[in-house]
Formats: C-alpha cells, structure tokens, sequence
C-alpha cells in the first residue's frame, strides 16, 4: 500500500490587482483543505506577465488574506524550503525544463513572425478555422533551428501538442475527462524574452515545490489537458487536479462590481466582519449538509472537503451576506465587538474628536447598539453624538414634525425644559430612574410620553433614530443631556 502524499496546496495569485471575491475564495478553500489535512498551505507569485502587474498588489493580498485570518506557511514573504516564491526569481528552473523538453523532442524552437502569425490567424478565421498555431516551425530540423537561434534569430518554444491522440486527465470534481489533441495546437512554453508561459512555469513549480493538489479556478480546465502532458512529458508523477467553478452574479450572469466581484479589502472598509465574509465564501458552492449556514473557522477545519463542492457556480447574494454579518456582530462576545466598534470608530468620526477615544464610552453604549448594526460602517452614524461636545440640534422643521407640535413651538419648548428640570434634580442615576422620571413628568404636565420622548430624543441624540432613550441619556450623563435639552428649547421658544 502506498501512502498518499503529504497535503501541499498552493495559492498562486498574479499581482495585476487587489483579490476579488472569487480568487479569494479559492483561497479559503484551498486553506481549508490545508488545514483539514493537516497538510501545507503556501503562496507563490505568479509575475510571469510583467506588463500586467500592479504596484502594491501582493501587499494588497497578504492584507486581503491576513483580515480573513488565512495564514501561510511558506511564501514570498517568509520563504521555506523551495524558495524562492516568486516567478520571477525562478527563470533559470523554467529555461532548464525547456531544454530537457527540447531534447527529449516534445518541444521545438518556433521563429515565426508576429506579422506572420497574424495573418495566419486572419486566414484562419476567414475559413471559419478554429485560431491555432499552424505548426510551421515543427517541420525545421533541429540542426537548422539551433543554427538559427545561435545567430541570434528571435524565437520561442512551442510544446508539441497537436496529434492524433487524445489526452486524459482527472479533475477531482468531475472524475475523468478525455479530449482530443487536434482540438489543441502546439502553444508557447518560453516566450522570446526568456520568460515562461503559465502553462510551463506553473507545471515546474508545482512540481517542484511538491504541490499534491493544483486548486484554481475553473478558467484554466480548458488548458490542464496542456498541462497534463507537460507533466507527462517531463517525466513528473501528476498531481490531483481540482477546478473551482466560478462565482456568479445573483441574475446568473458574470459577476459584476456591484453585485460582489469587489476586492475582500473594499467589503473590509464597508464594514464587514472578517468572519462572516471568510463564513460566506466557505459556503459559496460548497455545502456541508444542505443546511447549515453558520460555521466557525475551526468548525470549517474540521469538516472541509474538496469533494463536496458543487462544479455547478454558485450566485453571489449579497442580502444573505448583509445578513450573515449581521449574525456574526449580534453573536460575537461583547469585549470583541467594542474593540471592532472602537477600531471603526477611530477611523469614522470626525477628526475633531479627541483622539484616543473613550473606551470606557464605548464599551457603556455597544450593548445597546449591537442589535441594530448590521455594517460596522454604520456605528459612526449611530453614535456620534456620544463624542460630539454640542450635538448638532436638527432645525425647528423636525422638532415639530409630528402631530401634536405641529402649531406649538412653545408647548414643544416648555416640555424640554421640564424635562431638563427634572433630570437636573434627579437624585439616583440609572435608567430605571431616569425612565420613571420622565415618564412622571409627562404625565405631570399632561403630555403623551412618545410625544415628549421624540422631542428628547432628537434633542439629545440629533435623530430621529437612534439608541433606547433612557440608556442613552444615562451614557451622555446629566449634565450634556440637561444643556442639550435647554439648547433645543431656546432655539424652538427663546425665554424672554
Ligand atoms: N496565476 C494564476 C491566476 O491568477 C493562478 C492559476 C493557478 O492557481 O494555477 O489565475
């Protein structure tokens, strides 16, 4: 009996950009199926394209990927034992497999033109042929083509794909498929300027860096027969292949920017909670039971597979996400969500409030907010009068909006006073206290308490909405609450 080899799985992004949803799934996934394993998860930069890449962009993955809590064991930043990781520190290993690929004849030094193989594309396509490499350059010989290039005659090399054959691989997800090499023709495995294709530098990696299963999106299925026969050819033991099906958009469409193909950092900045976003994406086409929605990250650990994935792509809705992190701030323990509230809100209030903030303050009012946040970006909003040293009255208008104020600018006034009248005397500071007195007082000067309350509450807070009245008033404390009830007053019915 064989031993199966050790898990090694890879995620190998391209630095064009910050991580979208999509590729970081696969991230997660991949991690997962690490750490299931008990096996290696590391990270390799795939910079072959030079022309595409953008300054910033793997700091911008490992920021993507630290906010979800994925950690990696070997990559870029902190090497291992097949470093470097990073594609183009490696060109000399892609040239070395070229050459053995020459000399073993499954590959050939190709000289055509641009120009020339842009006719031969338009003529393809004006017979209605499939484009595809015509395979000129096979026909050199080999003395003929080595001449050529030690002159110095631009050149690339072609793998020989196109023949009669066909080629067979298994995908994890989708058990055997077998297609015919005809359909293929003989592509590029070294580009003119040295570099690797894809095709060839990820095939040296993966194998050299001991990968056990090649996890990417299912983009690249129409080329891993390419790669299954460059794995053959070089004489490697293939690995286990696993294409993810991608994500869609809720309409079923391609997933656009507006329904979710956004970088991880950007759900991060709208005030999403790492959590619910590595939950979500976890169970994006991949289901454990049919039923379960919410996992731990030690739970998804424990019970990931690779084979339980749906290939059918799975909609991105980003209500069942609003909602997930909705869940994810109700449930988490107090101490956690005041350092997440606190961490926004340094970000998010105004510049002139003092810095640092008030924990204290913000430990008194998240109880009573929690319920009602569903986007850390919202808590700002929420509570920012707690911090403002005069909170910014809203005008007469609103003051008098409802019914019973409408034509009583003075009755609105007088009832604000007499609230701040009794708080001022108020001997014990709780909220039963304060509920009971205000409540007395209301009825003292023969108003419905909803009607005072609404007056109190855009007085105190400036919204219409804001946290429970009595516990608010409690945090603002006696004295901001008595003045900012007099303020509104004077501005509705200034005393003579
Ligand atoms: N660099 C490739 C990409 O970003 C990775 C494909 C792979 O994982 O092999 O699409």
């Amino acid at each position: 009996m064989t031993t199966p080899p050790r898990v090694r799985v890879r995620y190998a992004p391209s630095p064009t950009g910050d991580p979208h949803v999509g590729n970081v799934r696969q991230a997660i996934w991949s991690w997962l199926f690490a750490r299931h394993s008990g096996g290696d998860f590391l990270i390799r930069l795939e910079d072959t394209d030079q022309t595409r890449k953008v300054p910033g962009s793997l700091e911008r993955i490992y920021g993507s990927l630290r906010w979800l809590g994925i950690d990696w064991d070997e990559g870029p930043d902190i090497g291992g034992p097949y470093a470097p990781y990073v594609q183009s520190e490696r060109l000399p290993r892609y040239r070395v497999a070229a050459d053995q690929l020459l000399a073993d004849g499954h590959a050939y030094l190709c000289f055509c033109s641009s120009e020339r193989l842009a006719e031969m594309r338009k003529a393809q396509q004006a017979a209605g042929e499939s484009p595809g490499y015509d395979g000129l350059c096979r026909t050199l010989s080999v003395a003929e083509a080595t001449t050529r290039a030690a002159a110095g005659e631009a050149h690339v090399v072609r793998f020989k794909m196109r023949d009669d054959g066909t080629t067979t691989l298994v995908d994890l997800l989708r058990g055997e498929i077998t297609v015919e090499n005809r359909h293929f023709d003989d592509f590029v495995i070294l580009k003119s300027d040295q570099f690797p294709t894809y095709h060839l530098a990820h095939v040296v990696d993966d194998y050299e860096m001991q990968i056990s299963h090649v996890t990417r999106g299912d983009e690249w299925l129409p080329s891993a027969p390419r790669h299954a026969r460059i794995w053959d050819a070089l004489g490697y033991a293939r690995p286990t292949f696993v294409h993810f099906p991608v994500i869609l958009g809720p309409d079923g469409g391609k997933l656009s920017k507006r329904h979710g193909a956004k970088s991880v950092l950007e759900y991060a900045d709208e005030g999403y909670v790492a959590g619910a976003v590595f939950n979500f994406l976890a169970i994006l086409g991949w289901s454990f039971d049919d039923k379960t929605e919410l996992f731990t990250r030690a739970r998804l650990t424990e019970i990931f597979d690779l084979a339980d994935i749906s290939v059918n792509p799975a909609a991105f809705d980003t209500q069942k996400l609003e909602w997930m992190n909705g869940v994810y701030l109700r449930d988490m323990p107090e101490p956690e969500l005041t350092a997440l509230f606190a961490e926004r809100l340094d970000r998010d209030l105004p510049t002139d409030v003092a810095r640092p903030l008030d924990r204290a303050l913000i430990a008194a009012f998240t109880p009573h907010i929690r319920e009602r946040v569903k986007l850390l970006s919202e808590v700002a909003g929420l509570v920012d009068f707690f911090f403002a040293a005069s909170v910014v009255t809203p005008g007469a208008d609103e003051f008098l909006s409802a019914k019973r104020w409408r034509d009583d600018a003075a009755g609105a006034a007088g009832s604000l006073r007499a609230i701040a009248d009794t708080i001022e005397a108020l001997a014990d500071w709780s909220t039963a206290a304060i509920e009971a007195a205000m409540r007395g007082t209301a009825e003292a000067i023969d108003e419905k308490a909803g009607d005072v309350f609404t007056l109190c509450r855009l007085a105190v807070t400036g919204k219409r909405i804001a946290p429970p009245l009595f516990e608010t008033i409690e945090i603002v404390g006696r004295e901001t609450t008595v003045s900012r009830l007099r303020a509104a007053a004077s501005a509705l019915a200034p005393t003579v």
